[in-house]
Formats: C-alpha cells, structure tokens, sequence
C-alpha cells in the first residue's frame, strides 16, 4: 500500500508518510518497532534409508509432544489473561495435534515414501489450506491460520528450533502475520501496540487485543517491507493510521492527542458513579457492547449502565462447534451476576455473514445469506441450547434477550413461541424461572419498514446501525474498495433512524442503538433530538459520550435533528453537524 500524504487539516508536516490500514483496537502509541518476522525452514527433499526413516518417526512424536508443551503453556497464560474461552482456542489446537488421522497418516507415509517428516506435513496440511484458502470466508481464512500456525509449530520443533516468546520490553511488533499465540506471548513483554499485514477487524487476533485493551492494525500490506527494527512507529489503532519516524511535530501533536484523551477519561471516570445527562437534566443511558464477560470488570469504571450488546457469537471461538448449554448456562450465569442490578442484552448468536461462523457451506453472498436468525430458526438445537441456557442463567432477571437480523414479525414469533415452550417445559418440571424480556435488533430497511408492527409485540428494540448502513446503501461493512460510500450520515440512514426512534417513542417501546453510530460525537446531538436516551458502546468511548452529552440541549437538539431531515445530502448534514459541535462543545473536549 502507498503511503498517503496526511491531510493538511491534521496539521501534520506534509513530508511524513502516513500508512492507512484497518484499526482494530483502539489506542494511541508511540514506541520503537520489533520487527518480527518467522525463520522460513527449508527441507531436505533427499530420500531416507528405512533406519533413518525409523529416527524421523521418532523425531515427530517428540516434535508433537513439544507442540503440545508449548501449547499448555500458552493456554495458561491466556486463561489467566483472558479467560477460558479464548484458552479453548489452544485447546482446539492441543486436539489437532493429538488427532490419531493425522498421527497415523504422518508415520506411515514417512515409512512408507521415505520422505522427511517436514515435507510429509508440509503435503498433508497443505490439502486441508487449499480447501480454506480458495475461501474468501473469514471463518476458513481464520481457520488455515490456526492451521498454518500448529504446522509451523511442528516443523519448528522438528528442526529443534526454540519459540520465540521473549522480545524487548515496550515495543510495537511489527509482522506479516501474527497466530493469537505470538500476542498473548509477547503482551508478556508489555508490547505497546502490534501491526500486521494481513488479518480482519474480526480476527481472533484483533478480538484479543480488543479485550486486552492494545491498539492493534491489521492489514497494512507490505509494512515490514517500510520499517526496521527500533524505528520509531506511532500506531492510532482507531484510524488504522501508522507512522515511521515522524517528526518531533507530529510526534507532539500524537502525545497531547493521546495524553488529552487519558485526561479526559480519568476526569470522567472520577463522574463515574454520576449521572448521564444533558445540559437541561434529560438522563441519558450509556451501556457497552463486549465480546466476552473479561470485560465486565472494566465497564464500571467508566460508568456504563450494563450490557447492552453480549455478542455471543464470540463463544464459537474455535467454529466448530456450538458450545455446549451447561457450559453457557455458567457463562450467562456469571455475567449477570456480576452486573446485576444492570442489565446484560445477550443478542442470540449472531453467526454467519461475515461473523464467526459453524456452518461449512460454502456461500456466493454471505451477508445476504444464511445468517443471524435464519440459522437459529433452522437449526433449532443451537436456538433452545442458548434460549435453555439464558432461562436457567436468568435468576436475578436482569438478562434480556435480543434477536439478531430481524426482517419479518413471523421471525419474533417463532423465536416469542419457542422461549415461551421453554419457560413451561421449566416450569412443569418445577424449575420456575424469569422470562426475559425480548427486543428485536433494527438492521435491516425492511424491519424499519414494519417498525409500527415490530415495536408493538417486543418488549425493546437495538439499531445496528452498521447492518443498517450496509443494507441500506448496498456497501459491504468489510470491503475496502466501498469504504468510502460506507456513510452513516446518509439521509437514507438519518432518516430511517428518526422513524425507528420516533415510532417506537410512540409506541412505548424501549429503543436504544448499539451499532459503531452511537460512539460518534457528531452523531449524538442528532440522535438526541430524536429522542434516543439510551446507547450501547464500546465501553472506551462511554467517558466521552458522558462529556458530551453534558453539553447539550435536548429543545436545540430537537431543532438540530429536524435540520438535518431536511437536507438532501450526506455532506450538508455533516457540515451542519460540525457546525453544531462547534457551537455547543468546547474544543479541548474533542481533542
Ligand atoms: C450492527 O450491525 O450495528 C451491530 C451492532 O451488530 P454487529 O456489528 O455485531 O453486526
Ligand atoms: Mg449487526
């Protein structure tokens, strides 16, 4: 990728190159680059005698039993780190070893053919990756990656080499690619930011360094080829943007961005405990998505009020399998527990698409495909295990259960009939439980279309305004080339917005919006005049949203919003929006 030239509204000198890739965790740093880059192993492709080819199978049992090794010592570290569902990860890894097939095949052919015990796993791997490669999936690009990374293992340990899991203190790992087991290990070294070359916003790589709170960049093409060991690197892993060697300008100007933040969060993390609210009093409802129950911990200190957006897809980590109900009655459990009185929205697993998914079918369009409620309405067990599940996790009654991808009434009804089935099948074996309120996710033109409806039968609705945005404008969330067109101010989308909040004001149902839309400062004055009280956020951004909200006007955010419905484009009602902002909230607030 090209280096582009920073716009001259950052203030940047314009002799700095700048590198745009794809910000996957938030998070400013400033530090020297490691350069990480994997030993390519060459093999001997020369023919054993039948008493070497003897030694060689001896050789890859010891290989795999190192494998192994390494492996339990990860998953320790990350079950520490980051708890059991992530150190499944490894463990699913630890099976792939031990798989008898594999073993089998392996020794025989070494036997057999006479060939190298690395040249015969190289071939054998190399039939499962095809297969995942020629998907442009993310769940089988994700999985040949774990595949990539248990052959790389083996081989490695085949050759005696020893695993690189100790790097200098403080650095930003730069690397073509990175395996969930490079960064939990280096995060030992108090590793400052990671950038990769390849990777998705939705890589387990980016999910870890999302909940261990590390900037990460992934897809930045051909960066180590850019940058060498102890470069200075600055990382904004929210703008995707990676600088080398910037100038003691731009330098200054990333400090005082990131220190100016820390500032502000720590200021309104002390206001905590205090009241969301605007300017003339009107509460305001700040909440947080997560991704797995590691995060709950954190979520208080910045004041949020419960979980509005459990995505529990994150629990297929390995794609496999569905988790077992026991194992997420316990998870559900300890999650509500822990946030009771607030509440925790469990949205139904949202699989399929361009998420984490089970199935192996193959599809030409994913995101228009078998995906979200689609998938739970065929394959009932996935649906009654996790509605089980939530039934028996609900003692305290503070989860809520909300439906992912929703484009009908009949969809609420079928999942409205088999949550009820469930409630009297417990109850008829005297296991009476709270029945959970149930809210419909608002992502898809044609559920806004039938709001009147949707909102009179549930009990609360979310907008996902990323889905929303996508299939509306008919823009792929993840495809680089129509980022651009990717434009939540879009009045396709602004209005739409005010009819889904509006109605469902008028109709008594509780409305809050949990796609990326509610963390955007310019959004929120918008959002407000609708009537919007409630959002769920990435936890990080709640301090700010405090901030601002306390400098706003509900009766001029009114007049704001129904400006905004009047204008014909995109551009005019950002400009007003900017000219709003600047109006109403200090400028050090926004730094
Ligand atoms: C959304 O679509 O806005 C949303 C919150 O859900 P997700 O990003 O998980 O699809
Ligand atoms: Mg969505």
């Amino acid at each position: 990728m090209e280096p582009i030239l920073p716009q001259s509204d950052t203030g940047t000198k314009k002799n700095k190159a700048v590198f745009h890739g794809i910000g996957a965790s938030k998070g400013i740093a400033i530090a020297p680059a490691f350069l990480f880059i994997k030993n390519i192993i060459e093999h001997s492709s020369a023919p054993l005698s039948a008493e070497k080819a003897e030694i060689e199978v001896d050789k890859f049992l010891a290989a795999l039993q190192r494998s192994e090794k390494e492996l339990r010592k990860i998953e320790k570290v990350t079950t520490k780190k980051l708890g059991k569902v992530y150190s499944d990860l490894f463990q699913a890894q630890i099976m792939l070893l031990n798989d008898s097939v594999l073993i089998e095949c392996v020794t025989k052919r070494i036997r057999q053919e006479l060939k190298s015990a690395p040249l015969v796993i190289e071939e054998e791997f190399e039939k499962y990756l095809e297969h995942f490669n020629n998907s442009t999936e993310q769940m089988f690009q994700e999985r040949a990656q774990d595949l990539i990374d248990i052959k790389n293992r083996i081989i490695r340990n085949l050759h005696n080499q020893k695993l690189q899991s100790k790097i200098p203190e403080g650095m930003i790992v730069v690397s073509t690619c990175l395996s969930p087991a490079d960064i939990i290990l280096f995060t030992r070294a108090n590793v400052k930011a990671f950038i990769t070359e390849t990777g998705g916003i939705t890589s387990h790589i980016s999910l870890i360094c999302r909940s261990l709170n590390i900037p990460i960049i992934v897809g930045l093409s051909n960066f180590t080829q850019k940058v060498k060991t102890n470069d200075l690197l600055i990382v904004d892993g929210s703008s995707g943007e990676a600088l080398i060697n910037p100038d003691s300008e731009t330098i200054r100007q990333y400090q005082n961005r990131s220190e100016e933040k820390s500032r502000l969060e720590a200021q309104t993390c002390r206001l905590a405990d205090a009241p969301a609210q605007t300017k003339c009093g009107q509460p305001l409802h700040f909440c947080s998505n997560i991704d797995f129950k590691e995060e709950i911990p954190s979520i208080r200190s910045v004041g949020a009020r419960g979980v509005g957006l459990f995505r529990s897809e994150n629990l297929f980590i390995d794609n496999t399998k569905p988790p077992q109900e026991e194992d997420q009655t316990a998870y559900y459990k300890e999650m509500a527990e822990e946030l009771f009185p607030d509440p925790l929205v469990i949205r139904l697993f949202d699989i399929g698409g361009d998420k984490l998914i089970y199935s192996t079918i193959r599809e030409p369009n994913p995101n228009l495909g078998w995906r979200g409620i689609r998938i739970l309405i065929d394959v009932p067990e996935i649906l009654d295990s996790q509605l089980l599940a939530i039934l028996k996790a609900n003692d305290k009654g503070n989860i809520q259960i909300l439906l992912p991808m929703i484009s009908s009434i009949e969809e609420i009804m079928q999942i409205q009939s088999s949550l009820k089935r469930h409630v009297d099948n417990l109850n008829t074996i005297g296991l009476s439980c709270c029945e959970p309120d149930i809210g419909a996710m608002i992502e898809i033109p044609a559920a806004v279309l039938i709001i009147d409806e949707i909102t009179r039968m549930v009990d609360f609705i979310s907008i996902g305004t990323n889905d929303l945005t996508q299939y509306t404008l008919a823009v792929d969330r993840n495809n680089e080339i129509v980022q651009d067109l990717f434009d939540k101010f879009h009045p396709a989308i602004i209005r739409q917005l005010h009819t889904i909040i509006t109605t469902a004001n008028k109709n008594g149902c509780r409305v809050s919006l949990c796609g990326d839309m509610g963390s955007d400062p310019l959004a929120l004055p918008f959002l407000v005049g609708c009537g919007l009280r409630v959002f769920s956020v990435v936890s990080a951004d709640i301090p700010l949203l405090k901030t601002l909200g306390r400098h706003l006007d509900v009766k001029e955010s009114e007049a704001l919003a129904r400006e905004c419905l009047s204008f014909d484009s995109s551009e005019k009602i950002k400009a007003h929006l900017k000219e709003f902002q600047m109006r109403h909230v200090p400028q050090n607030v926004l730094m």
